[in-house]
């Protein structure tokens, strides 16, 4: 909704609050547009903890029916959200949507978490908590620990004394985090000590060759070790081949994402995804080796 001055208005239904967000570029105003038009949605993938042999949660991964140019991922227009006040409004938009869908998920018996991806720019906006309370109420049927915030460690994460206080208030209201693509920021062992995030997720171009390149799983073992060493959960993103899996277990990283157990899909999808899955039963061989 635009007012006289051109300015473009964003709301949500049922939010307690009214953001405003002025259009900076024909790209932004354009964005903002495909939101008010019902052009973004979330498609979502499944994490699944092969030890337990279960389905943990379902991450949203936006995405943009463009009218003319298709199905749009978001490497080509989140890099502009991010980086403008698109950030927020755009961020509210997922968080309300993941938790329609979570609603309706527990409805139907299926008590998995929905991850969120968010932006710096929004968790850091000054009023990210009070619109969380605002979204827990409206959302009563969510269990907070239902809901895994996931944030990159990243530059523009620097400002961890701003960021930390807005994370120990959300984890307080009952909210989990995840450090999302870890490894790959400048600095994340700094992360991993300050942030209060209970699941690392190993960023997947370490993932994705462990099968052949020996480095690779040396790295990747090692986070998993210094994870379980701060008592963290670890999650492997990126798992594309049952090998990999199969090492995964192995190495004793119970939790994986990854087109070897599904592409992202749309969300009216997942419930007989669910339950048409089953771990691969190497996979729980290798789990066993270990374990018991
Ligand atoms: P991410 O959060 O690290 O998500 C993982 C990305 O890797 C997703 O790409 C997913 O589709 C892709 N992926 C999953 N499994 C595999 C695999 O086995 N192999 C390969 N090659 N790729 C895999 P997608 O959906 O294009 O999202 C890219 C990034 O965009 C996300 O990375 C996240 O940082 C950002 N993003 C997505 N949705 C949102 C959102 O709602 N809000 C924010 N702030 N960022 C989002
Ligand atoms: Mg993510
Ligand atoms: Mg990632
Ligand atoms: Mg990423």
């Amino acid at each position: 909704v635009r007012n006289h001055k051109g300015e473009i208005f964003w709301y949500v239904a049922n939010f307690t609050k009214i953001d405003k967000e002025i259009a900076q570029s024909p790209q932004i105003d354009r964005i903002m547009e495909g939101i008010a038009n019902g052009e973004f949605l979330l498609h979502y993938q499944p994490q699944v903890d092969i030890s337990r042999g279960m389905v943990i949660g379902m991450e949203a991964l936006i995405r943009w029916q463009h009218p003319e140019e298709g199905l749009l991922f978001p490497g080509s227009f989140m890099p502009l959200v991010e980086n403008s006040d698109l950030a927020t409004p755009v961020g509210k938009f997922v968080m309300h949507s993941a938790l329609v869908q979570a609603r309706l998920w527990r409805s139907q018996g299926l008590d998995f978490r929905v991850g969120i991806n968010i932006s710096p720019r929004h968790l850091e906006n000054g009023h990210f908590i009070e619109d969380l309370i605002a979204c827990l109420q409206h959302f009563p049927e969510v269990p907070p620990d239902m809901i895994d915030l996931e944030i990159v460690e990243s530059a523009a994460l620097e400002n961890l004394d701003k960021v930390v206080p807005v994370m120990e208030e959300a984890l307080r209201l009952g909210i989990r985090f995840t450090l999302d693509d870890f490894g790959t920021g400048h600095s994340s062992l700094t992360y991993l000590q300050k942030l209060p995030a209970k699941t690392i997720k190993i960023d997947q171009s370490f993932v994705r060759n462990i099968h052949e390149n020996i480095n690779d799983l040396a790295l990747v073992e090692a986070i998993t070790s210094l994870s379980n060493t701060f008592q963290r959960e670890v999650t492997a993103e990126g798992v594309e081949s049952l090998q990999t899996g199969t090492i995964l277990a192995q190495i004793g990283c119970h939790q994986m994402q990854g087109y070897a157990i599904s592409r992202p899909m749309p969300a009216d999808k997942v419930a007989s995804w669910v339950r048409g899955w089953s771990p691969d039963p190497l996979w729980q061989k290798a789990t066993r080796t270990i374990w018991t």
